[in-house]
């Protein structure tokens, strides 16, 4: 029997209500930290086409790296195994932009998910399409439907002029051969694909497509043959949260990806995927209320891939 989730969706939205002036917002990115992180949105899209939101579902946030997400799905489904050579499949356990590890295994990023591996996409990206994040903005307008799904250039431009770290990761990799274009044209593509916007209800609908094996639930599109879409899932899982996929795992169970505008994307593989916007972020960069809403949602609904 399906769960109730008009009324778990309210419960959720009254229990996290004390939690939302705990995070807090990224700074690192100025234009982000104008966002208050009183904003709570979540948003359920169930296969069968019947959706339940609430609070601020219909408003549009940052997706940064929410994004690396889409990026990493159309690499995939255009180059196959092919992208492994150039990036790895395991969790780093180092937070996403660290440049620790780069440096001891070579310039070859630990997964996509982190800023090196998103890096690396991009640049694959670029060796097939004129702009790589033009193409990750069509493909999100692809699996959501939405043709106004757009870049915010105020967000893009203020990570660019302070995107310092992501500089220097790109350099590393550049040094080690891992980067094929100028470093400038992919921190630039990667800064604006970062800077895509969405609202709640568009991100549980763009997610329909790793929750139904591969093929967009509401077109029959099929993006993914079920066994990539199946690895992406397990990606999500060990790696999609940053150095907090076993935390993330312990306490909500689903394979996810979250972004530092404070945007987390879950699925329920086969039933459902589900997004949550809160703003304010806990130390490892993941939304504070939007972990725990979710850690509520796979409680109050038994729903969970263990
Ligand atoms: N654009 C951000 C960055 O590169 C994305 C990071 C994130 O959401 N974790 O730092």
């Amino acid at each position: 029997m399906q769960p109730d989730y008009a009324a778990i969706l309210q419960t959720i939205f009254a229990e996290v209500q004390p939690l939302l002036s705990q995070g807090k917002v990224a700074s690192y990115i100025p234009e982000l930290s104008k966002v208050s992180t009183q904003h709570f949105g979540m948003a359920v899209y169930c296969l069968d086409g019947s959706t339940y939101s609430i609070g601020d579902s219909q408003q549009k946030f940052s997706l940064q790296s929410v994004t690396k997400l889409f990026a990493l799905a159309l690499a995939f489904s255009r180059e196959g195994d092919a992208i492994w050579e150039r990036v790895g499949r395991e969790p780093s356990g180092n937070p996403f932009n660290s440049l620790v590890q780069l440096e001891y295994e070579r310039g070859k990023p630990r997964n996509p998910f982190i800023n090196a591996g998103a890096l690396v996409i991009a640049d694959i990206l670029s060796a097939r399409f004129v702009q790589s994040d033009i193409a990750v903005q069509q493909f999100a307008r692809t699996i959501s439907g939405e043709p106004t799904i757009d870049f915010d250039m105020a967000v893009a431009q203020s990570e660019r002029q302070t995107a310092h770290r992501n500089y220097a990761i790109a350099h590393l990799m550049k040094d080690f051969g891992n980067l094929h274009n100028p470093v400038k044209t992919v921190i630039d593509s990667y800064c604006r694909q970062c800077s895509l916007t969405m609202t709640c209800a568009e991100l549980a609908k763009a997610g329909g497509f790793l929750a139904n094996h591969g093929s967009v639930p509401w077109s029959g599109q099929r993006i993914l043959d079920a066994s990539s879409s199946k690895r992406l899932n397990a990606l999500m899982l060990t790696c999609g949260t940053y150095d907090a996929a076993g935390d993330f795992a312990y306490r909500v169970g689903l394979p996810a990806k979250s972004g530092v505008g404070g945007g987390i994307l879950a699925l329920v593989p086969g039933e459902l995927a589900v997004a949550v916007w809160s703003p304010g972020l806990d130390a490892t960069g993941n939304s504070l209320a939007g972990t725990y809403a979710l850690e509520r949602f796979t409680t109050l609904t038994a729903r969970s891939i263990f």
